[in-house]
């Protein structure tokens, strides 16, 4: 979906998709594409009727080696490194009609439904990377002795754990009750835009306070943390920023 002007507002996508016999022709730029590199089928959203607000874009599945489709060099990230993320250009790239992810003019909804899946399952490894976090900095605050106390007997160190632990298990509670809402069938938007922001902040703050724990080490590779707290970093940011997610909180309270 993202596009060199089209972040947080994909209201008005630049890409694309003109309407020819048998099927749309394609361009436009799309960055930050995670898995750009390496995928062999591209999701992409183009716009179809620009006057046609809610229903302007149109979602297409669009293969790699599809004449017009460039992928380009892999970008410098400062973290999440194992996923490869890189712009794919179109250029008068023809995509025939059964490539068209639903219906011409519903890939707003092709958006919204296949981010709730995103903000919530994808989400799920922050947990992961957080529990590991925190096994670590237990292990590390038994261990380390300082002038015959470890710093597990200091209680600023055991209350920065208790927090630690409480924003795991809040996000965890929260990004379950979302999956529950999309397994039963109900609007799931409100759980999923807690969820999201729950585990986002809490894997950020949670890999900051690791490395307030580990101190000096924490900024030496081999500990881990450093890796840790790039790889969390943009978590508050893709999939839709914090602000986004706290925007939709609020819409679906009324507001
Ligand atoms: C590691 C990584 C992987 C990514 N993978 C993908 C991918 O696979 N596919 C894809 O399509 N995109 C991907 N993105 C892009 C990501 O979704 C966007 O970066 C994100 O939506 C923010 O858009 P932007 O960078 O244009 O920032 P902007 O929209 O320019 O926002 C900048 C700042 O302004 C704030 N802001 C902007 N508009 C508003 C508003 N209306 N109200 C309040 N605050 C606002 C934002 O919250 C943010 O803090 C990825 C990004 C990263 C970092």
């Amino acid at each position: 979906m993202t596009e060199p002007d089209a972040g947080s507002d994909i209201s008005r996508l630049a890409t694309t998709a003109t309407e020819v016999d048998g099927g749309y022709l394609l361009d436009g730029v799309k960055s930050f594409v995670s898995n750009g590199p390496d995928a062999g089928l591209y999701v992409t959203y183009a716009t179809t009727d620009p006057d046609a607000g809610w229903f302007a874009a149109t979602a297409f599945a669009v293969d790699r080696d599809t004449p017009g489709l460039e992928v380009g060099e892999p970008l410098e990230k400062a973290g999440l490194t194992a996923c490869r993320a890189s712009e794919v250009r179109f250029s008068r790239c023809f995509v025939p009609d059964d490539r068209v992810l639903g219906s011409p003019g519903q890939g707003q909804l092709v958006f919204r439904t296949s981010m709730r899946w995103e903000r919530s399952c994808l989400f799920a490894l922050y947990l992961g990377q957080q529990e590991r976090l925190i096994r670590q900095c237990l292990r590390h605050v038994r261990q380390r002795d300082r002038s015959g106390r470890r710093l597990a007997d200091h209680q600023p160190v055991t209350d920065r754990l208790a927090d630690m632990r409480l924003r795991l298990e809040s996000g965890r509670l929260l990004l379950y009750r979302a999956c529950a809402e999309i397994d039963a069938d109900r609007d799931p938007g409100l759980w999923v835009a807690l969820a999201k922001l729950a585990v986002s902040e809490a894997a950020l703050a949670t890999a900051l306070d690791a490395s307030r724990i580990f101190g000096g080490r924490a900024f030496l590779a081999e500990y881990g943390i450093e890796e840790a707290l790039r790889d969390a970093a943009p978590a508050t940011t893709f999939s839709g920023t914090s602000d986004i997610q706290r925007q939709l909180i609020a819409g679906e309270m009324g507001l």
